[in-house]
């Protein structure tokens, strides 16, 4: 289709049947009746339970008109993706809710899809139904993602108990990191291999679905919760829903060369960006001390570092040590309102 057309001049329908039909794929399990009836159909073994979440991106508060509609939705399916993962689940489909002004240019609309497509290849999830509505205010974008795992299997936030280890997949701060790249907080010298990364790491963050099956499988977690808002932030989640609390340690944290070399001394303030910046989307789980020789082998199967940060405790609060010392933080995190 040519690239001066709009979303107005193809129709609710015709953008469904253009854009969003071919993300319905016929390779995922479970689906009776996808996109193109009036409600899906989709079959969940009786040895499972259903998850379900969702997440809404609003333009001008998420994101910006110029901001790539590729990455954008990528993005918009992975946060979804991460929020399964944590709960160790396995994904499997999704709704997509648009409200688009009619002005919006069918490219945009294409791109979106492409990054949609491209998140729903990689990580196995089919489009099996949703809602496109025209409107006169921001784009607004909603996914619900389902996913399934072992009855009773979930891992919860409320697991945590006195004594358990702490550990945080991958690396902290780098997507922070780069948005503060992006909107020019941080400027100034970089190799540009370390700023490909950052941006990388914040545009296209690569939910841990592997790990959250693999830590079900191994009957390992205790807790866990993906890094949205911030590792202080939902450490204080996971320890307000079990009634506990945690000390964790500078020294311990697992850095990129790149957020390494930002850190550079790691004053406190250096500190509070990476602990609070949010939108790592890795996953921060709790065991216990006698399975700590299963995390090699999870952590080699899945391809992914584990590092033990702290330990939870029975004193409320979370306490940050750096090098023994007590760090005082202020602000603990993303607040949605
Ligand atoms: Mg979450």
């Amino acid at each position: 289709m040519a690239n001066d057309k709009t979303v107005s001049s193809v129709g609710e329908f015709g953008l469904i049947e253009h854009c969003f039909k071919n993300l319905g794929r016929s390779d995922i399990p479970g689906v009776g009746r996808g996109i193109g009836d009036d409600a899906a159909v989709l079959f969940v073994p009786r040895t499972q339970d259903l998850l379900a979440t969702s997440d809404t991106l609003v333009e001008g508060v998420h994101f910006t008109r110029d901001a790539d509609p590729r990455q954008l939705g990528w993005k918009a399916l992975c946060v979804n993706l991460s929020d399964i993962a944590a709960m160790g689940g396995e994904p499997r489909w999704y709704l997509l809710s648009i409200s688009l002004p009619p002005t919006t240019p069918l490219a945009w609309v294409e791109q979106l899809a492409l990054g949609l497509a491209a998140a729903g290849e990689r990580y196995r999830v089919a489009l099996v139904g949703g809602n496109t509505t025209a409107t006169t205010g921001p784009i607004v974008l909603t996914i619900s993602l389902f996913g399934v795992v072992g009855n009773g299997r979930p891992i919860l936030r409320s697991g945590a108990e006195e004594g358990n280890r702490i550990f945080l997949s991958g690396t902290l701060g780098d997507s922070v990191l780069g948005l503060r790249r992006l909107t020019g907080v941080d400027r100034g010298a970089c190799e540009k291999g370390m700023v490909d990364f950052l941006l990388d790491r914040h545009v296209r963050p690569m939910p841990r679905t592997e790990l959250g099956m693999a830590l079900v499988d191994a009957a390992v977690a205790r807790s866990a919760v993906d890094v949205s808002d911030g590792l202080l932030a939902d450490l204080g989640h996971v320890c307000a829903a079990s009634g506990v609390g945690a000390d964790i340690h500078l020294e311990k944290m697992p850095l990129s060369l790149a957020a390494r070399q930002w850190l550079g001394d790691g004053d406190g303030d250096r500190w509070r960006v990476l602990l609070t910046g949010g939108e790592d989307y890795e996953l921060l789980f709790t065991i216990s001390p006698g399975a700590l020789d299963q995390i090699p082998a999870i952590a080699e199967k899945v391809g992914v570092p584990l590092t033990e940060i702290g330990v939870i405790t029975r004193e409320k609060g979370v306490r940050v040590w750096n090098s023994g010392k007590p760090l005082v933080l202020s602000d603990a995190g993303f607040k949605h309102f």
